[in-house]
């Protein structure tokens, strides 16, 4: 670990365009891959009279890793730059890539868009930088990757670049928000150093806009939403929840209740790493025990927060909703599986108020009888089973939702207002 500030990271974009090539270029320059791996590669390459091309060799060896299913997932890399430890929050091409990245343990900051120049914006381009827009990701980073594919062409370069802004537009992502690099991830050109074969170009390279990201605040100001992943019963010590702190701190001694099972006491001990600690934050995963909380009483899904100000548990809530595929029509009555922090439940669209204008968030039309894919509307939404959920504006990380149906994610959204039960 380091002192730095923290930022998680996602690498976003269409399949094929290089995310995972980059990720493997980004923590081959900053020394992220461990030496002995590098050093293994090296050798090989030489004896087969290929030095230099270390890099190479590192990406086919994750790829023949990733292809017998051992692991060196791209996923959780870590990698640091003079400003910032990096956290690479989620998988590139993970068949729950979506999912994740709302649902996910830890959501994104910041996100680099991954755009192959020779192919330009395709339909997961569109896809994730809805998601990245619905979501609330600050800042977006936009690679225009294999610029070595169309020889670095400044022409190129700018024709995919206004078909990115226009996309950005249409979903009102602040294009000064925005900052595009020409870049290749296979070759290396400005990633940690400045391409010659892109003289054209005097904007920041990769590790630079990276490092300059402005700092994320750590939510401790919000109250303790916990959300909980497991539940264990370990002798000696009893029953054991554990999960991740998405907002506020736990120390011992507070007084928690869990949501929406409605249990609660004091807090006795926290573990983090296997170790006792007296304070946990925003970030850490942590097991902890709390007095009179027994295995049967909670579950995963359960949220932990104060006890004076315990998790909000919905009787209905509203939404805004980006339906991203669907093979017909949304109508009111549909109860397909949401997925929220830890949580699926069944909940049914209980009423479909308002259908948005994507590209500009005006009301397009009230009451709509249907929704259908690329649509964004406002929902009336009905757990079917009690759901811990927070309205977005007040504890973002606890207010965004997956939908799920026929094995894939077919909407995203975030809660407006929550009715209480
Ligand atoms: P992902 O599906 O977005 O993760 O894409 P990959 O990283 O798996 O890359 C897809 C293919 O494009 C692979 O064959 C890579 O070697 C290739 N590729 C990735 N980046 C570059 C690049 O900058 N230049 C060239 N020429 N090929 C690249």
């Amino acid at each position: 670990m380091s002192d730095k500030p923290h930022q998680n990271l996602a690498i976003i974009g269409h399949v094929d365009h290089g995310k995972s090539t980059l990720v493997g270029r980004l923590l081959f320059e900053t020394g992220s891959v461990p030496e002995h791996v590098i050093e293994q590669h090296r050798e090989e390459a030489e004896e087969k009279g290929k030095g230099g091309f270390e890099f190479a060799y590192v990406m086919d060896n994750l790829a023949e890793e990733r292809e017998r299913g051992v692991t060196i997932d791209i996923a959780h890399q870590e990698f640091d730059t003079d400003q910032y430890y990096f956290t690479i929050v989620d998988c590139p091409g993970h068949r729950d890539f979506v999912k994740n990245m709302i649902t996910g343990a830890s959501q994104a900051d910041n996100a680099v868009l991954v755009v192959a120049a020779d192919d330009g914006v395709a339909p997961q381009t569109r896809e994730h930088v809805f998601l990245a827009r619905t979501l609330g990701i600050n800042e977006l980073i936009v690679g225009i990757n294999k610029m070595d594919l169309v020889d670095y062409s400044e022409d190129s370069y700018d024709e995919v670049v206004s078909e990115v802004e226009d996309l950005l537009k249409q979903v009102r992502f602040g294009t000064e928000d925005a900052s595009f690099i020409p870049i290749s991830a296979f070759e290396g050109d400005n990633i940690a150093d400045r391409s010659d074969n892109t003289s054209w170009y005097d904007g920041e390279i990769l590790l630079e806009a990276l490092n300059n990201l402005p700092e994320s605040e750590p939510p401790t100001d919000a109250p303790l939403r916990l959300p909980i992943q497991d539940v264990y019963t370990i002798s000696g010590i009893g029953t054991v929840p554990v999960g991740r702190i998405e907002t506020g701190e736990m120390t011992p001694g507070d007084n928690v209740s869990f949501q929406p099972s409605d249990v609660g006491g004091e807090v006795k001990t926290v573990e983090m790493h296997h170790e006792e600690v007296d304070y946990a934050g925003p970030g850490d995963n942590v097991g902890f025990n709390v007095r009179g909380v027994g295995k049967d009483d909670i579950r995963r899904g359960d949220v932990c927060g104060p006890a004076d100000d315990p998790p909000t548990v919905a009787e209905t809530f509203q939404a805004q909703v980006v339906v991203m595929q669907h093979p017909s029509v949304i109508t009111a009555g549909y109860t397909p599986v949401f997925h929220a922090h830890t949580a699926q439940v069944a909940c049914t669209v209980e009423s479909l108020d308002q259908k948005l204008d994507p590209s500009s968030g005006e009301v397009a039309e009230e009451n709509p009888d249907f929704i259908k894919s690329g649509d964004a509307a406002i929902v009336t939404v009905r757990p079917q089973k009690p759901l811990s959920i927070e309205p977005s504006s007040e504890i973002p990380e606890l207010g965004s939702f997956a939908i799920r149906d026929m094995g894939q994610t077919i909407a995203a959204g975030k809660v407006l207002s929550v009715n209480e039960r």
